[in-house]
């Protein structure tokens, strides 16, 4: 499980990550954007929360993720973005893997300050076809608002603006916080310093979990 706050360059680790370790990415934001944008029942309900940047009511986001673990094979490791963000969540997954034989070996926690993190999400811009990410202060595509790699337009994300950052960023730091303490009662946590490149990051990243 990776566990950072929005900003903190917790999707673009748990991409290079994944590559990596030849983990499954599984992301709970990308998975209720892909239901979205099918416009099916699930993506409807959860699009009002996510525009406000609000988290998606536990029973519908525990289902949604749990039934996509299922559907992999048994002997595929998963990599978790995003999910679990609440105690809940954290207790209802523990039960769903055991049910399954499985179990979480370890979370990471990506440190990086709130004022860094407000910086960055301001810049933060995605392509409309895969969610690849841009941020024009630190990593701009080479054809301003056009995705170096599928060449799709660039966006900002509805709530990567004013109140609904502050709004996920104070989520953040209530609530899913509080996974620090239940995996470190678990023996299950590490935590490092996101305040550094991306590179250093995956360095980092990579050493701790070995
Ligand atoms: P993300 O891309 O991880 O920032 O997720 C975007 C939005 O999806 C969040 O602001 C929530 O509205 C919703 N979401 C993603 N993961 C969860 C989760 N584990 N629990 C509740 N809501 C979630």
């Amino acid at each position: 499980i990776l566990i950072g706050a929005q900003g903190s360059g917790k999707g673009t680790q748990a991409e290079l990550l994944a590559q990596e370790l030849r983990l499954f990415h599984l992301a709970s934001g990308d998975l209720f954007r892909q239901e979205m944008a099918e416009e099916t029942e699930l993506g409807v309900k959860a699009k009002a929360f996510m525009d406000r940047g609000e988290l998606v009511p536990d029973e519908i986001t525990i289902s949604m993720v749990l039934n996509r673990i299922k559907r992999l094979p048994a002997t595929q490791g998963v990599l978790l973005d995003g999910f679990p963000r609440t105690i809940p969540q954290a207790k209802a997954l523990d039960s769903g893997l055991q049910t399954i034989k499985q179990q979480i070996d370890l979370s990471v926690y990506i440190d990086v300050p709130r004022t860094e993190l407000l910086d960055r999400l301001s810049g933060r811009y995605i392509c409309q076809a895969h969610q690849h990410v841009y941020n024009i202060h630190s990593k701009p595509s080479h054809v301003p608002g056009i995705c170096d790699i599928d060449g799709s337009e660039l966006m900002q994300r509805s709530d990567d603006t004013g109140e609904a950052i502050q709004k996920r960023l104070n989520i953040f730091f209530a609530e899913t916080i509080q996974l620090l303490d239940y995996y470190d009662a678990q023996h299950k946590l590490a935590q490092i310093n996101g305040n550094q490149s991306s590179y250093q990051v995956q360095n980092t990243l990579l050493e701790a979990i070995e």
